[in-house]
C-alpha cells in the first residue's frame, strides 16, 4: 500500500515538521533530558497506522527510542 517513492515536496516537508516537533520539545529528549541524538518518534506507530501529525510525534534520544520499541519506556 505504501509507496518508497517519495516526491521532493513531500520529503522537505517531512523535515519542516520535524524540525517543529524538535523546536516545541526545546531539542531535548522527552523521557531522559538528552541533547543529543535526537529521533523522532510516533507515539502510535506509523505501522500501526499512526499520522504524521504534531500530536503524534515526540523527540527522543536513540538510546530511549530504542527502549520505546522495545516497550521498556512509556510515554510521560
Ligand atoms: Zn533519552
Ligand atoms: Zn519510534
Amino acid at each position: 500500500m505504501s509507496s518508497d517513492q517519495e516526491s521532493v515536496q513531500e520529503r522537505s516537508e517531512a523535515a519542516r515538521l520535524r524540525l517543529k516537533i524538535l523546536d516545541r520539545d526545546n531539542w531535548r529528549c522527552q523521557f531522559c533530558g538528552a541533547r543529543s541524538n535526537l529521533q523522532i518518534h510516533h507515539v502510535l506507530f506509523r505501522s500501526h497506522g499512526g499520522p504524521d501529525s504534531e500530536d503524534n510525534l515526540i523527540t527522543a534520544c536513540a538510546t530511549c527510542h530504542h527502549q520505546v520499541h522495545l516497550g521498556k519506556r512509556r510515554i510521560r
